[in-house]
């Protein structure tokens, strides 16, 4: 029996740029793993792929083939040439639907756990390679940290980011679906320009101040989203009344961060945010974290 822990992740700067013919966006994001974590233990079966899950907004899910955490087993199976058979348990806590890509991480603990459980000692870069054919997000799971993306968001560089950073994640009633806040994005967006990295919140993450960190996020995804959920506004904009550094909207939504300046603000934020009735609930979260362990 295997457990690994997966991260979530905020993307602090999502630049979308044109549809490519392959109906994906070209982006430039620096994505950062927050300790948020789903818990995913593998265990041996007597043929096939099982998957439980359990915790916050599990009884939502599909545990069938359409479940990136079952795809990913079935993935790394036919790779290795073998009849998968296994048993998958996720205990969610990274909120489902949320934009900070629970699914993905999923997936990529699944991948390494069974790596590990069938002894299949795949190569690193064969592992990415795999992430990479689940989802655009999938890669940066295993990796964890800060990274730039590019492409579709699964080709990765690290960054270069010094000390913690403090944030409070508001967790909205409902989900959105990604493909529908990229298609709303093609509609408020009839030529977006090539992304590009913004090296001011590069710098700002190499000197480690929070401050600098809060000015520079930013998300080419935030209007469609406020469009689909214009509740997200006055909630944005609650956290930064509170005193936040810095509030964006998590990749495709509706989930909203907020940066603190330090652990204990973190506190403070979360139950004045809690207190506006905005949203449904709200989570504590630090970053950098680790990749998939
Ligand atoms: O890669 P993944 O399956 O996670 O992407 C989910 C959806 O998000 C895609 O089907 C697409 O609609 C949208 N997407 C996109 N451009 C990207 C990444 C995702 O349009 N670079």
């Amino acid at each position: 029996m295997i457990t690994v822990r997966a991260p979530a992740k905020i993307n602090l700067q999502l630049s979308v740029g044109p549809r490519r013919s392959d109906g994906y966006h070209e982006l430039v994001s620096i994505f950062h793993a927050v300790d948020v974590c789903d818990e995913v233990t593998v265990a041996e079966a007597d043929g096939g792929v099982e998957l439980v899950m359990s915790g916050e907004g599990a009884a939502d899910l599909p545990v069938d083939d359409t479940n990136l955490a079952v795809r990913a087993a079935h993935l790394l199976a036919d790779h290795h040439g073998l009849e998968p058979s296994v048993r998958i348990q996720i205990t969610k806590a990274i909120p489902v639907a949320a934009g900070m890509a629970g699914g993905s991480a999923d997936a990529a603990a699944v991948l390494v756990a069974c790596d590990a459980l069938w002894r299949t000692r795949t190569e690193r870069e064969t592992l990415v390679g795999l992430a990479a054919e689940l989802g655009s997000d999938v890669p940066f799971a295993l990796q964890g940290g800060t990274a730039v993306g590019t492409g579709r968001g699964e080709q990765l560089s690290p960054v270069l980011a010094n000390g913690a950073l403090h944030w409070v994640f508001a967790i909205a009633d409902e989900g959105l679906s990604t493909p529908a806040v990229y298609a709303q994005f093609d509609l408020m967006n009839s030529d977006p320009p090539e992304p590009e990295v913004r090296i001011a919140l590069l710098q700002a993450l190499r000197s480690g101040a929070a401050a600098a960190v809060g000015a520079q996020l930013h998300n080419d995804l935030q209007p469609a989203a406020l469009k689909l959920r214009p509740g997200l506004g006055p909630l944005l904009d609650a956290g930064t009344d509170f005193g936040a550094l810095g509030a964006v909207v998590c990749g495709s939504g509706p989930t909203c961060a907020f940066l603190a300046r330090d652990a204990e603000t973190s506190i403070d934020l979360a139950v004045a945010l809690t207190s506006t009735g905005l949203c449904r609930t709200v989570k504590r979260g630090s970053g950098p974290a680790a990749g998939v362990r």
